[in-house]
């Protein structure tokens, strides 16, 4: 039997997370999520009002703990969005995705990730309705709503919105009271009304479920799972380790036992033009 079997986890959140993230933990450990009622906006907003304490793990880990001791339970939960360019490619615009979960009893704590280029985040500034529909096109709205404010100034701040005749009338106000006499348009990623960043979320929660299903090999603790690629696939003409990935880092959160895991459908050699030697 598992050990969160019965257990319940709170999760701190104001924005229906619950509805991607309740379901595989339910079904593949049997733990059910309560929300913990905590204004998770005190660790930092989207919208900047509030700044960010620390790195994005930090913050996500620190959310878990709080929605735990909020709830009165041992387990917590939290999510968290970062958005900007890619770690590595640095042109690439893209979200990043954390789900945490803490074990406040056993100490277990595990933060799964994922980077993905379909997160739809972005900002224009437009005069009116017509100058901001190719953004507002491009977006998805109204299936993703929008946040408006003034370009320049202080000034009316609406969140969420998602009317066609809400946003021109936005738009004509924070126009009017900015002082370029233009209105900034921005993705609002609040999970509830993005619908990408709610599907990365779930894939998350899908992941978390998995990884805390599967016990350690050295000390049997729950959550022994992938950590990302390791480098290394040898070259197919020298034998030379390349950047391609030799396979996956698991590792246990508990004891900190890892292992390299290869997939046996990717290939057992790197292409020649991907190695430093035989293509510098
Ligand atoms: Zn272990
Ligand atoms: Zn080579």
């Amino acid at each position: 039997m598992h050990p969160y079997r019965g257990r319940t986890a709170a999760l701190g959140t104001k924005h229906g997370k619950e509805r991607a993230i309740a379901p595989p933990l339910a079904r593949r450990l049997g733990l059910s999520v309560t929300v913990a009622a905590f204004d998770t906006d005190m660790l930092g907003t989207f919208t900047g009002e509030v700044e960010r304490p620390g790195t994005p793990r930090e913050t996500v880990l620190l959310k878990a703990r709080r929605g735990a001791e909020t709830a009165r339970v041992p387990i917590g939960i939290a999510s968290e969005g970062s958005f900007g360019p890619h770690p590595s490619l640095p042109w690439l615009p893209c979200g990043q995705e954390l789900l945490a979960f803490v074990d406040l009893e056993s100490g277990l704590r595990v933060v799964e990730s994922r980077i993905s280029l379909r997160t739809t985040h972005g900002q224009t500034t437009a005069r009116d309705l017509d100058a901001a529909g190719a953004f507002l096109r491009r977006i998805g709205f109204p299936r993703q709503a929008v946040i408006v404010r003034p370009n320049l100034g202080d000034g009316p701040l609406l969140k969420g919105v998602a009317e066609p005749a809400a946003v021109a009338a936005a738009i004509r106000d924070a126009a009017a009271a900015s002082g370029d006499g233009t209105a900034r348009i921005e993705v609002d990623m609040r999970a509830h009304l993005n619908p990408v960043r709610m599907g990365e979320i779930r894939r998350l929660a899908a992941r978390l479920a998995k990884r805390l299903a599967t016990p350690c090999p050295a000390c049997g603790r729950p959550g022994f799972g992938g950590d990302g690629p390791v480098p290394g696939l040898p070259c197919g003409w020298c034998g030379t380790p390349t950047a391609a990935p030799l396979g996956e880092r698991w590792t246990c959160p508990s004891c900190g036992h890892g292992e390299v895991r290869t997939r046996p459908d990717r290939p057992s050699v790197a292409d020649p033009g991907q190695c430093g030697e035989c293509n510098p």
